[in-house]
């Protein structure tokens, strides 16, 4: 196939052994964990979502590259709904695969500048079995159990990884985001609804089901409104965009003053429950209500953090705006992608500075 056959000739795993080698100067045991015979090359990231799907080439430097995409077409079926999909990967593909001829008949040697993708990683919407071996986003009907890592694998030709797309997220921020260099952090999204991905100790919890991080079902108003999961108060059905909009009949964009502050109180007790929990340092939020709403919305939830996180190991924890704005989807895809392969984090460098962390932890 197309991508993999153009990564080995550019710069296949020979190529980057001894870049790894060189960086770790580990005992055997923490070498013997290296990921072997892998190239740290390109990944296809494939953010799929209720408003949009997109897809690019993003480089192991998160270069994004042959960034392309389309609306989600929300009343599709699930095959055209796929179609559409399937059509935008290709286009992205093809043109990533032209780069990559390009510069192999140029006679670039070592690492290339833009070979083709070794891999291929999606962040989609929940629920999903694990792994994204089927997956049924809450916002596309279209798709419930859909087995999209095995058709994303023959529309792609490249071994396929789906994750949810907060965890994605997660990955994003603490690679070239807001979260960059910590160990422990959360990632949320506050959106239309509200989702969360948690790394500690320097890696993305997944959890048994693959699940870890749905932050948005944590209970923030006991007695409060129903929850689509069942429940009540959860913190979606508080502060997310569709109950702002249930709650005052207006879309967040246009909400009050008052509203925007009660939001942010609401996801700082959420933040504050998760750092007592997991000792986690800072939190990380993009999303459209989030960042719509502005600095308001982050001192209100500050303000509550630094009320209720009273225990000294979890006083100074911090929310924060993402830093990687609209592409920190793509990216996070991208980083499931190498996650699945792992070579996460795609760089020699940073894979060994973890490892050494690792190191250090172990009995
Ligand atoms: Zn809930």
């Amino acid at each position: 196939m197309a991508g993999a056959a153009g990564a080995d000739a550019r710069g296949g795993p020979d190529a980057v052994r001894p870049s790894i080698d060189a960086a770790c100067r580990l005992g055997p045991r923490a070498r013997a964990s290296f990921p072997q015979g892998m190239p740290v090359g390109p990944a296809l990231g494939v953010d799929i979502g209720g408003t949009k799907l997109a897809a690019a080439c993003v480089g192991p430097d998160g270069a994004i590259r042959c960034a392309r995409r389309v609306p989600t077409d929300v009343g599709a079926d699930a095959e055209s709904l796929f179609g559409e999909l399937a059509a935008l990967v290709h286009a992205v593909l093809d043109e990533a695969n032209i780069d990559a001829a390009k510069g192999s008949t140029a006679g670039i040697s070592g690492p290339a500048e833009a070979p083709a993708p070794v891999v291929c990683g999606v962040g989609s919407g929940g629920p999903m079995l694990p792994g994204g071996e089927t997956v049924s986003p809450l916002n596309i009907p279209a798709w419930r159990g859909f087995p999209l890592r095995e058709r994303m694998e023959e529309v792609t030709g490249l071994a396929t990884y789906i994750d949810n797309d907060a965890k994605a997220l997660a990955l994003a921020e603490g690679w070239r985001g807001a979260a960059a260099s910590q160990r422990d952090y959360m990632a949320m999204v506050v959106s239309t609804g509200i989702g969360g991905g948690i790394v500690v100790d320097g890696r993305l919890v997944d959890g048994s089901s693959g699940n870890a991080g749905h932050v948005g079902h944590v209970t923030v108003e006991p007695g409060g409104r129903p929850c689509r999961c069942g429940a009540r108060g959860c913190l979606e059905a508080e502060a997310s965009g569709s109950a702002i909009l249930e709650m005052t009949g207006r879309p967040a964009e246009e909400a009050t003053a008052g509203v925007i502050e009660r939001t942010g109180t609401l996801v700082g007790r959420a933040v504050a429950m998760a750092a007592h929990l997991l000792d986690i340092r800072i939190a990380v939020v993009a999303g459209s209500v989030a960042l719509g709403f502005g600095a308001p919305f982050f001192e209100a939830a500050q303000a509550e953090i630094d009320a209720r996180a009273r225990l000294e190991f979890a006083r100074g924890v911090r929310i924060v705006p993402a830093g990687l704005g609209a592409n920190g989807p793509i990216v996070g895809a991208a980083a499931v992608g190498w996650r699945g392969l792992g070579t996460w984090p795609p760089t020699p460098a940073a894979f060994c500075a973890q490892r050494r962390g690792d190191a250090r932890r172990s009995p």
